[in-house]
């Protein structure tokens, strides 16, 4: 087996990981579910548990706020009580998290091994080669101070690290969610003349082409070519600059699968999210972020059938949820799972409360401070662009 080499951006990630302690391995379930429960109520109002859509039942069951990126991030600011927010998500939330809590607030990812694979497509240092290069190829022009008329807005999907949110926030530019991407890239047009959209190029030109624009008028952004293995002419005409990024879990969906869900469920309603490939949202009848999913399979008339193409976890849930009034099927029969959202484990869960009850505190996500006021300055703009 080849082992994977860690670039120097996963190594810092990484680096004050520390493993599950053995005494919290092989816990049966009932014993977990009890000591979470307790270590929960014994810390009060002094923690707040955030819990993303795609984490499974065992840790999702102890979050004090369940949503999709958006939501969650707007929970920070509204707990001013808690020292700790815990967050049973993946790696680039608890660090907006920090970003937007309190001095006196602690940000706790349970693993930290819970990272993002599309986070991790679009490097810091890549960003910096991608911007110069767009600069020899005079496609930025001015200058690109806060305020500024910009050529090119940077546009970073919020499942990116804090140092790429940094970095557009102090460009002119904002952080977006699939929630709100439409709106944000109104809001980059409205001040700018192009967008770099990253990490996911997917998210990028499903919601561009909704908004109108042409596929012709984007172009594809390899990172690790010289000048994104683009002609200058091209990166000139076009009006979006997709990195090349995508979600490993939502690429799995196909075309053929809605095929034949359709086949086996005549008048199924197919919605998926957009980090799927463009060819398989057009195949759809709807698409929109997590949130958007569940408020459109719950508000669909009784006996609706759906076929949903996101995270496994969400989609389970969500037939739970509408059962037997509506029925839900995953567009892959064997279900996607975000192994890293996985990761967080209730024994982790456990052993981060209980050391939190005994003093003690693991896995904090601490953001360095030379990037916490462009990646907040990048972060409020997202949250105030609806
Ligand atoms: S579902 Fe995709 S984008 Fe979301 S955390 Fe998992 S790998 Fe990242």
């Amino acid at each position: 087996m080849q082992l994977k080499v860690l670039t120097a951006y996963e190594r810092e990630r990484l680096g004050e990981r520390q493993p599950l302690p053995e005494q919290y391995v092989g816990l049966s379930d009932a014993e977990m579910d009890e000591r979470i429960a307790h270590a929960k109520a014994t810390l009060g109002r002094r923690l707040v548990i955030l819990g993303h859509h795609y984490q499974r039942d065992e840790v999702i069951r102890f979050a004090d706020y369940i949503g999709d990126s958006y939501k969650l991030a707007q929970q920070v600011g509204k707990h001013p009580d808690a020292e700790f927010i815990v967050f049973c998500g993946v790696h680039f939330m608890a660090e907006s998290a920090d970003v937007l809590s309190a001095p006196h607030q602690q940000v706790i990812l349970p693993d930290l091994a819970a990272g993002c694979s599309m986070s991790d497509m679009a490097e810091p240092e890549q960003l910096e080669t991608c911007w110069f290069e767009l600069e020899q190829m005079g496609v930025l022009g001015g200058r690109h101070a806060e305020n500024d008329a910009h050529a090119v807005v940077p546009v970073t999907y919020i499942n990116s690290a804090a140092a790429i949110k940094a970095f557009c926030g102090e460009r002119g530019g904002i952080v977006c969610t699939s929630s709100n991407a439409a709106a944000t890239l109104r809001w980059a047009w409205e001040r700018g003349e192009k967008v770099l959209f990253l990490p996911d190029q997917h998210l990028g030109r499903n919601t561009a082409y909704k908004m109108g624009v042409p596929l012709e008028h984007t172009v594809l952004w390899y990172p690790n070519d010289v000048c994104g293995g683009l002609a200058p002419e091209d990166v000139r005409r076009a009006r979006m600059i997709l990195w090349k990024g995508h979600c490993s879990v939502h690429t799995r969906f196909t075309v053929r699968q809605i095929e034949t869900l359709r086949a086996h469920h005549p008048g199924i309603r197919i919605i998926v999210h957009p980090e799927v490939p463009f060819d398989v949202v057009q195949a759809a009848d709807e698409s929109g972020s997590t949130e958007f999913i569940i408020n459109r399979v719950k508000a669909s008339p009784v006996g609706s059938v759906w076929g949903v193409g996101t995270e496994i976890h969400l989609v389970n849930r969500l037939a739970e949820q509408v059962y037997p009034e509506r029925t839900v099927h995953s567009l892959d029969q064997f279900g996607c799972l975000c192994s890293t959202m996985f990761r967080v484990s209730p024994n982790h869960l456990l052993w981060i409360l209980e050391g939190l009850v005994e003093g003690k505190v693991y896995n904090r996500i601490v953001v360095p401070d030379a990037q916490k006021r462009w990646t907040k300055v990048a972060l409020d703009r997202m949250l105030t662009v609806r």
